[in-house]
């Protein structure tokens, strides 16, 4: 990709120096978990932000307000942490919902709550929901994420179903010599219940450091391994900006119709940073470009100290603006962030 030379950015969105637009804002409601998968968070869990530092559910809509009707952004998603631990967090969609240009609103958890959430979060606005389920034994879900949550999550899933949260979705994260025989598994849990499954690559965001490429399943052995048990046909549906590529999977249905896929986030191995279209406020009201930004722009001090909304979305622009052309994972320089993925809002 070629930077423009301006230093400044020219329009009304959210563009950037490489001609990317972001049009989807992933907002993190909280950084604390109620799980402690052992390749996000160590099992004391983490130095939490301090309350005072966490926007408030109004600055929250405001500045999700901000996006919508002065930046472009068009679709939102609630994501943390773990968002449900958010008490606010039904009354944060309705508010959303009574935007003007109501934007897409999904949700990313871990789904436990969801089971007495999804009715009152469906009714609120919420169009759908991407449930975290890395496998579909409980011994070893006690043992990834130290708890004892799995039937939690499976009854999270069918709410999420049965409340018209659709397509369900279910992202999962396989790893060396723990859970890396599950693909086919997973598959055909997702499969018999009408869930749309994405396997996401580990990507070094761990608050441990622990990360090693050279462990990392790639998206190519899983596709290799879903095709020992099932026929991918690729998806005719163009991908767009989303980081998922996904496949048809051959003589099985979703449910509400057509064909049921499955998708693969390769972020490591196939990168598709050019065809990003993410911005992201913290739960602590600071906005990154990427995921793996060194840098990141607060609002919470200007939107405290009494800006405007045209002052916020300004800084909103610069800061995207900044966006560097790819996530670096493969420069011999590449720093793992400050912020771990749980802080950041995965
Ligand atoms: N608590 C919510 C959940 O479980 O979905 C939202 C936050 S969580 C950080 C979002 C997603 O990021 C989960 O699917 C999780 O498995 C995934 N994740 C966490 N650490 C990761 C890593 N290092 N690489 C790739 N995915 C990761």
């Amino acid at each position: 990709m070629t930077p423009s030379a301006s230093q400044e950015p020219p329009g009304a969105g959210l563009g950037d120096r490489f001609g990317r637009v972001a049009t989807d804002l992933r907002v993190s409601l909280t950084d604390r978990c109620n799980l402690r998968c052992t390749y996000c968070m160590p099992a004391e869990g983490l130095d939490w932000l301090p309350n005072p530092s966490l926007l408030t559910d109004a600055e929250i809509v405001r500045l999700i307000d901000v996006a919508v009707h002065r930046l472009g952004v068009t679709e939102v998603r609630f994501t943390g942490g773990e968002p449900l631990l958010r008490r606010g967090l039904v009354e944060i969609v309705r508010a959303v919902a009574g935007l003007t240009r109501r934007p897409r609103m999904m949700l990313t958890t871990n789904g436990i709550g969801l089971a007495r959430l999804a009715e009152p979060l469906a009714a609120a606005g919420l169009d759908r929901v991407n449930v975290s389920l890395d496998t579909t034994d409980p011994a070893q879900f006690k043992a990834l994420t130290r708890r004892d949550r799995h039937a939690d999550v499976v009854a999270g899933l069918a709410a999420s179903a049965a409340a018209g949260l659709l397509p369900v979705k279910m992202n999962a994260v396989l790893l060396r010599g723990v859970n890396d025989d599950e693909a086919v598994g997973l598959l055909a849990f997702a499969l018999e219940r009408g869930y749309e499954l994405r396997f996401i690559e580990q990507m070094p965001l761990d608050a441990g450091h622990t990360w090693r490429r050279e462990e990392m399943v790639t998206g190519a052995e899983i596709l290799a391994a879903l095709r020992s048990a099932y026929t991918l046909r690729p998806d005719p549906d163009a991908r767009g900006g989303s980081p998922a590529e996904t496949w048809i999977v051959d003589g099985h249905a979703a449910v509400g119709g057509g064909p049921a896929r499955v998708g693969v986030i390769a972020s490591v191995s196939s990168p598709f940073c050019g065809a990003c279209d993410r911005t992201r406020l913290t739960a602590d009201g600071a906005i990154r470009s990427c995921l793996f930004s060194q840098e990141e722009t607060d609002l919470r001090g200007a939107l405290r100290g009494g800006a405007g909304d045209e002052e916020l979305a300004d800084l909103w622009r610069k800061a995207m603006w900044a966006k560097p052309a790819g996530h670096g994972i493969d420069d011999p320089k590449f720093l793992q962030p400050a912020r771990p993925m749980s802080a950041i809002g995965g």
